[in-house]
């Protein structure tokens, strides 16, 4: 099998494909030969497990997964890809490589099909441009995976792992502990990819869980009230979601009196399981 972190190796295969690197495509290969195996190990490619990866390139992470796990399913964008992969993944055949576009791919249905009787995992080097809504339409699928092991920009990462109820917070970080966990794994230099972006990257997983799904009882408000509550971020919940909400503030005060909370709270110092009991406490006054 090629060495595909060796960069005369992505060299000849540049040449010998005329493949010119897509920046909107978010393309940047690996070529640290420790990170792939890393990610591959942390991320559950193991016996028993079929992982589906989202955007190949090179394939260099694909091959990692594929030596550990049962099956691997890729769905990568870019057509040109396709002949490179035929030829840097053929030592293997336990890999389905798609053509398509991840966002139009109905997750649960391929997942379901490609992994029949096999525990499941996501693994990926996430092309940067569409990292937050990548993560989100993962987790919406409210697919069966035991871990969504990711590569995405260090700062990304740090957000995504951030603690709810920190300055550090966003509503991707609520957003993604409705679904789950969220754990910083390891940071890797932008030097470790071919080209180098701008920017440092880190992996991070996501394990599924349901602890605070079931503490929500409205999951359309609540996802209302954090995306309403972190646009405006800055300002008392008071004043932000009275205005986004159409909500009283008078409404508002008697839900952080009864939260036992200064009526001058802003979103970001708001726990998780607060910003549940108040969706909650706000559904009974709908
Ligand atoms: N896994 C490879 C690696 O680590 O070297 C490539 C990672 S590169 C950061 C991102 C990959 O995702 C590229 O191969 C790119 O073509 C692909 N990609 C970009 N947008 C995509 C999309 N919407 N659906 C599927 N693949 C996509």
């Amino acid at each position: 099998m090629k060495n595909l972190t060796n960069i005369n190796i992505i060299k000849e295969l540049l040449e010998k494909y005329g493949f010119k690197f897509s920046k909107s495509l978010g393309q940047n290969f690996l070529i640290n030969p420790s990170v792939c195996p890393k990610i591959a190990e942390l991320g559950k490619a193991e016996e028993g497990y079929g992982i589906l990866e989202i955007g190949t390139g090179f394939g260099t992470l694909t091959a990692e997964l594929a030596k550990r796990a049962d099956k691997v399913t890729a769905v990568e964008i870019d057509s040109r890809l396709l002949p490179v992969l035929e030829e840097t993944l053929s030592d293997f055949n336990n890999i389905n490589v798609i053509n398509d576009d991840i966002m139009k791919v109905n997750i649960k249905e391929l997942i379901d099909r490609e992994f029949s009787g096999m525990k499941k995992a996501v693994c990926a080097n996430l092309p940067y441009y569409i990292t937050s809504p990548v993560i989100m339409y993962l987790l919406e699928s409210e697919i069966d995976v035991d871990a969504i092991t990711v590569m995405v920009q260090k700062e990304a990462a740090q957000r995504l792992c951030a603690e709810v109820g920190t300055r550090e917070a966003g509503a991707i970080t609520a957003a993604v502990r409705y679904y789950g966990e969220a754990e910083m794994l390891f940071q890797v230099s932008r030097g470790s990819f071919m080209p180098a972006p701008n920017v440092d990257s880190a992996v991070i997983q996501i394990r599924p869980a349901d602890t605070i799904k079931q503490l929500v009882e409205d999951k359309d408000i609540f996802f209302k009230v954090i995306k309403s509550g972190f646009s405006q971020r800055r300002k008392t919940m008071a004043n932000s979601l009275s205005s986004l909400l159409g909500v009283s503030k008078e409404n508002l005060y008697n839900i952080f009196d009864e939260m036992g909370i200064t009526r001058t709270v802003r979103i970001e110092q708001l726990s998780i399981e607060q910003l549940a009991e108040f969706s909650n406490i706000l559904k009974s006054l709908m």
